[in-house]
């Protein structure tokens, strides 16, 4: 493959003032590079002018191709459009904040050129993110990688698929996709380059904490069965406690003591409450994503593409 060319896919959900930034950023390092290269940006459902933004730019440069969700599907799926939609020898996913800084994409094209299926971008740093909310994602990713073996750590949605890799990974079926677990599992040669993740460009986190617990929750049901097992396990230590306690008590009435304990008796009958609820909660979550597999609606709906976007439709400003 002498002049690869590379799809990079950005989500974009309201980033109406960072859409030029971003695709000018792109059309520097890449076209720098010498790369040939298309970019891809998915509008997920943004409220604010990033659909004419992206309608602007790809008029400007036959390169930026844009994709318009029919609503707010969230980043996954969004990300799962643009992929669908890639025609590159390989695949660059990337945040369109500017977070994950695109002078890298070069060195992520170089390893996939050097031979790897999957180059992952890790992170160096955190610039921009609360301690917070380094902590609860360090935490995330080493219960992750502990419960599923897909090692997360330190790891973000920055990379890079090979064609081989990227259509391995449009072949799994699942509705709620993790991007960052199943570009993991699906193997291949892989290959890591170290980035410094940059404060965003404009704007908060395009996140709510409910997302990110959505998130969290999908990633590992949809990855293992072991928090099942866990309320399984659970289930049996209270069985040998409750043995344990009930011949203990036996044993005392027999030989003559009182038994007492108000205070007892409530707090074990919150903790199990607590456990028999939890396990109900867990449970209820697999239900859910069954359900959601079954009923088997799209993952996303395209509203509109830039390339059919009639022509010399007024600009907004
Ligand atoms: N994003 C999206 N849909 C959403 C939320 C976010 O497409 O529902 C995009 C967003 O525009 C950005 C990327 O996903 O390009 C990462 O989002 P953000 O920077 O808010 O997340 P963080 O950097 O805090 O993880
Ligand atoms: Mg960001």
């Amino acid at each position: 493959m002498n002049d690869p060319l590379i799809s990079v896919v950005a989500p974009i959900y309201n980033e109406g003032d960072g859409v030029d930034r971003f695709t000018a950023r792109i059309a520097e390092v890449l076209g720098g590079a010498g790369l040939r290269y298309e970019l891809l940006l998915v509008d997920d459902g943004s409220t604010d002018d990033s659909w004419s933004r992206i309608a602007h730019q790809s008029r400007l440069d036959s390169r930026v191709r844009g994709l318009r969700l029919s609503r707010n599907f969230g980043k996954e799926a969004a990300l799962l459009a643009g992929l669908e939609q890639a025609t590159g020898d390989a695949v660059v996913v990337i945040d369109a904040d500017l977070q994950h800084p695109p002078s890298a994409i070069p060195a992520l094209v170089r390893r996939w050129q050097d031979g790897a299926h999957v180059v992952e971008a890790v992170k160096r740093n955190r610039a921009g993110q609360s301690l917070g909310n380094r902590l609860s994602s360090r935490l995330f990713n080493s219960a992750f990688t502990g419960l599923t073996r897909v090692d997360l750590v330190d790891a973000t949605d920055f990379r890079l698929l090979g064609r081989p890799a990227l259509d391995a990974l449009l072949r799994m079926p699942e509705h709620s996709s993790f991007f960052r677990g199943t570009s993991s599992w699906i193997g291949f040669t892989r290959a890591t380059v170290e980035v410094d993740i940059d404060h965003r460009a404009g704007g908060a986190s395009r996140w709510t904490l409910r997302g990110l617990f959505r998130l969290a929750v999908n990633g590992l049901t949809s990855f293992t069965s072991a928090p099942l097992h866990l309320v399984t396990l659970a289930g049996i230590g209270f069985a040998l406690f409750s043995l344990v306690l009930g011949v203990q008590t036996l044993v005392r009435w027999i030989s003559g003591g009182s038994v007492a304990g108000f205070t007892t008796v409530i707090l074990l009958l919150l903790v199990t409450g607590t456990f028999v609820l939890l396990g109900l909660g867990v449970i209820g979550e697999y239900l859910a994503r069954i359900h959601e597999e079954v009923r088997g609606r799209p993952r996303y709906l395209i509203q509109e593409r830039s390339d059919t976007t009639a022509p010399g439709v007024p600009e907004q400003w």
